[in-house]
């Protein structure tokens, strides 16, 4: 009965801020659109600057929410991070996007984001190991974009998943690179397989000294045989300038905005090209 009070006292206490009883009603309908199948995964094409083919997707989560619509993952995976459910909620994209990327041309890489709290979970290798079997997706077409957090305060356990998940096959990516700080060291402490670079950097590069900064990192990324994506390309001009830096890849609305996979599919089979 204790316990019973608590709980209702936890529900109804006026004194909470309207912003805790936003997130604590977005807890329970993150938990329902689990239950319910509310949950997609739409695809986004990334292509190779040399060559202008298709040479992989990523992997975006939505929410269809009954009465919001598409309700955006910045806006919801910060509380499924903070309530624990985005253990349960990465696994089911891990395991849904490698089922439909074994359907696409075998060329073509399925880049998943794995929140840094799943890399709190030992069970982290396990489960990416069942989700390969389970697709008979292979190994190196899996690639796992985290941030630097994951590697903030030298995380042991983190560190010992990452090199279990690189013993497993799949590649790693470092996400969003250039918005923490110390970011460069981060490079020193895992040998990762690729370097995102963040569209913040690439919606200005044509504009200020952002292609400085663009090149030293297609420049450091190469020494240490890392290749470079170019998040958030728009325009022509910005493609010509991250090609002529030399940098590997590139993602952004130029070419496609994330797709749901019925949408998806002619664009990896079809010759379209930047
Ligand atoms: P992100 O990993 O940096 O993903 C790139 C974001 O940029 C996506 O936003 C994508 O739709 C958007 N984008 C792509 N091209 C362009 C462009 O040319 N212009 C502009 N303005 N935006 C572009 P989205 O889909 O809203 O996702 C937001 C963030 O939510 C992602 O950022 C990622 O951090 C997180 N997220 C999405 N899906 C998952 C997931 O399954 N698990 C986890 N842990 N996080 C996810
Ligand atoms: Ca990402
Ligand atoms: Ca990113
Ligand atoms: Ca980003």
């Amino acid at each position: 009965a204790k316990a019973e009070g608590r709980r209702t006292h936890r529900f109804f206490e006026p004194a909470m801020g309207a912003n805790a009883r936003a997130r604590l009603m977005m807890e329970q309908d993150l938990r329902q659109a689990m239950n319910d199948g509310g949950f997609e995964i739409h695809y986004q094409p990334l292509l190779g600057l040399a060559s202008g083919e298709v040479t992989g997707c990523e992997a975006l989560l939505r929410w269809r929410h009954a009465e919001r619509g598409m309700v955006s993952p910045a806006e919801f995976i910060p509380v499924a991070e903070d309530t624990g459910l985005i253990g349960e909620l990465g696994e089911w994209v891990l395991r849904t996007a490698c089922k439909e990327a074994a359907t696409w041309p075998d060329h073509v890489r399925l880049a998943v984001n794995v929140s840094p709290i799943q890399f709190k979970n030992l069970s982290l290798a396990l489960k990416v190991a069942s989700a390969l079997a389970a697709s008979g997706l292979k190994p190196d077409r899996l690639e796992l974009e985290i941030t630097e957090a994951v590697l903030i305060g030298d995380d042991e356990i983190a560190l010992a998943i990452l090199h279990q998940l690189r013993a497993i096959g799949v590649r790693i990516a470092l996400d969003d690179f250039g918005t923490g700080y110390s970011s460069l060291s981060y490079l020193k402490r895992f040998p990762f397989d690729k370097i995102k670079i963040d569209r913040s950097f690439v919606s200005d590069i044509a504009v200020d000294g952002s292609s400085t900064i663009v090149q030293a990192v297609v420049n450091i990324a190469a020494s240490r045989n890392m290749t470079t994506t170019a998040e958030g390309v728009e325009t022509e001009q910005q493609r010509d300038l991250l090609r002529s830096l030399g940098c590997t890849e590139m993602q952004g609305y130029l070419f496609s905005a994330p797709k749901p996979p019925t949408e998806l599919k002619p664009l990896l089979v079809g010759s379209d090209r930047v």
